[in-house]
């Protein structure tokens, strides 16, 4: 069975009120994409107004981190059923900006996992090697770390976003062979891990997917969608990205 396409952008923190106006853009240009699912992930200020605008229309909207825990004691931090209750249907977990700048293990990353599937919400989980690592040639022993443990014990409702954390925003990409090859070893593991369900589960590129890039990258063999960061600003790029694969 093919899987559907998808593609999320990650507004990162960037977004006032006034923003709304780019995702009806979106919401207008995706009645015509519908062989694609389209995610948008705005900052966290801007989730139920997104989610009440976007509601009955193509494009569904996500956050971009939830705790692990439903509630309690955690000052600043939103729960994945906080993220429910206002619409999202979907959260990124594990953003190499989330590893890095707040400390986030492996184990962090599953446990949010667990927690947007207690929600009902499906997890972009978010996996990639820096610079240091691929040029010492651990890109493989990295990312197999990272599957073994940012993921949860069953893998319905999660995707995989690869992202090179070297080509996240930086304008750089790996060769489409390069993409092609890792992305076959993740599908590898999947499918030794979770046998069937493991074939169904998308696996994103991100890192510096522009319009210009996307018809190649996107076209590789199990690419099944993208994580757009900085492109996924501008309405109009985000949906010719998407559009790779409107005669899907
Ligand atoms: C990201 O941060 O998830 C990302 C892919 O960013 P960019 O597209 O800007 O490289």
């Amino acid at each position: 069975m093919a899987r559907r396409p998808l593609v999320a952008a990650n507004w990162k923190m960037n977004g006032l009120k006034a923003s709304i106006a780019e995702l009806e853009k979106i919401i207008a240009g995706a009645r015509a994409l519908a062989t694609v699912d389209l995610v948008v992930c705005p900052p966290a200020t801007l989730i139920a107004g997104f989610a009440a605008k976007a509601k009955g229309t193509p494009v569904a909207i996500g956050g971009q981190d939830c705790h692990a825990e439903a509630a309690g004691a955690y000052t600043g931090d939103i729960s994945a059923e906080m993220l429910r209750d206002v619409g999202a249907v979907a959260v990124i977990v594990g953003h190499s900006e989330r590893r890095r700048y707040h400390g986030e293990t492996d184990a962090t990353v599953r446990a949010k996992a667990l927690a947007a599937r207690r929600a009902g919400l499906l997890a972009i989980i978010c996996i990639g090697e820096t610079r240091a690592e691929r040029d010492a040639g651990h890109t493989r022993d990295v990312l197999r770390t990272q599957l073994d443990g940012s993921l949860p014990d069953e893998c319905e409702s999660i995707a995989i976003a690869y992202e090179p954390v070297w080509a996240i925003g930086t304008g750089l990409t790996p060769t489409c062979d390069d993409v092609g090859n890792t992305h076959a070893f993740i599908r590898a593991r999947l499918s030794s891990r979770f046998a069937e369900t493991g074939r169904n589960t998308r696996i994103l590129y991100g890192g510096s997917v522009k319009p210009g890039n996307a018809k190649d990258l996107l076209r590789v063999e199990d690419v099944d969608g993208a994580l757009v960061g900085g492109a996924s600003l501008n309405a109009e790029e985000f949906l010719a990205i998407a559009g790779v694969y409107r005669n899907r």
